[in-house]
């Protein structure tokens, strides 16, 4: 498989070279010069192919020659080395929790696949690999976890101070050995500029060997597709295709589960579920693609004003917001209507949402309510714990907190502060090269 930039000006590279630049030098994405498509035998023996041999079979063709097939085997069989249930909440209406991993949230998926691809690739250099990334609350946790004593890599974590969880916060600060986490003054749209400006510093890059593990990695942002075929083979309507809604911030999730799409997976119809935070839903009705400041949020990992991945989206189905309205919609949620849903949810049917989740629901109920004969479901991207201060105003009782939470929140945080300019950050970088 090749790999060509979004930005039209950079060589068309492989899987190893997209996954160890993340970006693009000319700033652009990457994507796969072309999309599998699936044959019958592979949808039609999917329900009963254990997850690692579906897993292998899918990313094979992305990845090519560049991980022996013995060593992906073990990526795919460690990625995927957690519980993906999907559950009936309501009649019509189920969730894909995607958050029992070691972070309890779906970022784990990309995370575990990408850290342990970046780890194979950088086995035998002279130079460690800095992991330079940007979070607006979970990515940092997840990429911490993945890559936490990976050998040759150092990460290198930015979030926006006071504008994540305590969870959130703890789980990027408290691991140390190769994982520095940097606390900005800013928002997250500042964190993803500073990286982006690392990124496109030449200088830099001269002398540190920077690699990314934002959503734009290849590595991180394909194996995504996965947990779609997983919830396929858990269906309970088959084959009757299921609406899915897909809460978003930075549009990976979401463009995921269209690459599973264009390649075979039934699905009746996409929906961008987002909060405040409206720049897609504005442009697919019409208004044209503006994107503002970050607006903060509950469901604060979705806080983006300019999801990075919509290009990719575009790219998929080819152009423009026309040709985007068949396949996906998108939609808006308040606050208000967040904590209103988490509510309702848990009086009626004893189930916890997290305000991400919340979203979806909600979403996917709307377009259920104009579209009577539709089933779905929506992904449950992170657990309820992770925000606890929205979830207990919402249902008037504390979230019980596990096992694997008490001992992260007991960590002791350890942060370097920095103004949100570039001179800071590319002092911190420079002392790695
Ligand atoms: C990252 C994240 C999202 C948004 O996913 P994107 O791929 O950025 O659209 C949604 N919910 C949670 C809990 C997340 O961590």
């Amino acid at each position: 498989m090749k790999y060509y930039s979004l930005a039209g000006q950079a060589p068309v590279t492989d899987f190893r070279t997209a996954t160890l630049q993340g970006q693009a030098p000319d700033k652009g994405l990457y994507f796969p010069s072309r999309i599998p498509v699936w044959g019958k035998g592979f949808l039609d023996s999917l329900p009963r192919l254990p997850a690692d041999e579906m897993a292998l079979q899918v990313m094979r063709p992305y990845v090519g020659d560049c991980i022996p097939e013995s060593e992906l085997h073990r990526i795919v069989h460690e990625t995927l080395d957690f519980p993906i249930p999907l559950n009936e909440v309501c009649s019509g209406i189920s969730c894909l929790e995607l958050f029992h991993g070691p972070t309890l949230a779906f970022k784990d998926v990309g995370a575990r696949f990408m850290s342990r691809c970046l780890g194979w690739f950088s086995r035998d250099n002279d130079r460690r690999t800095v992991v330079l990334v940007a979070t607006s609350g979970d990515t940092g946790g997840a990429v911490a976890h993945g890559f936490h004593n990976v050998p040759g890599i150092e990460v290198v974590i930015l979030y926006p101070s006071g504008k994540v969880s305590p969870v959130q916060e703890k789980q990027l600060t408290t691991l140390q050995g190769n994982i520095n986490a940097l606390e900005v003054s800013g928002d997250f749209d500042d964190c993803q500029r500073l990286v982006k400006t690392a990124f496109a510093d030449a200088d830099l890059r001269a002398k540190v060997a920077l690699s990314s593990a934002n959503s734009i990695n290849v590595a991180r942002w394909l194996p995504q597709q996965l947990y779609y075929l997983l919830s396929w083979q858990q269906w309970p309507h088959r084959p009757d295709p299921p609406v899915i809604s897909v809460p978003s911030g930075n549009f990976g999730n979401l463009c995921a589960g269209m690459m599973a799409w264009k390649s075979g997976l039934p699905v009746a119809h996409f929906i961008a579920a987002c909060n405040a935070n409206d720049t897609v839903p504005r442009y697919l009705q019409g208004g044209g693609y503006h994107p503002g400041r970050a607006v903060a949020t509950h469901s604060n990992a979705m806080d983006v004003a300019n999801p990075s991945n919509f290009v990719r989206i575009l790219e998929l189905l080819g152009g423009d917001a026309t040709a985007c309205r068949t396949i996906m919609s998108a939609c808006s949620m308040s606050d208000a209507d967040t904590v209103d849903t988490i509510r309702r949810v848990h009086r009626e049917h004893g189930y916890r949402l997290d305000p991400h989740g919340a979203v979806g629901l909600l979403a996917l109920q709307r377009w259920i309510d104009d579209h009577p004969k539709d089933k779905g479901y929506f992904l449950g991207t992170a657990h309820p714990v992770k925000f606890p201060d929205c979830v207990e105003t919402a249902t008037g009782e504390p979230v019980p907190v596990p096992e694997s939470v008490r001992q992260v929140l007991e960590g002791v945080k350890v942060s370097v502060p920095i103004p949100a300019d570039y001179g800071a950050l590319h002092a911190f970088l420079e002392k790695m090269g």
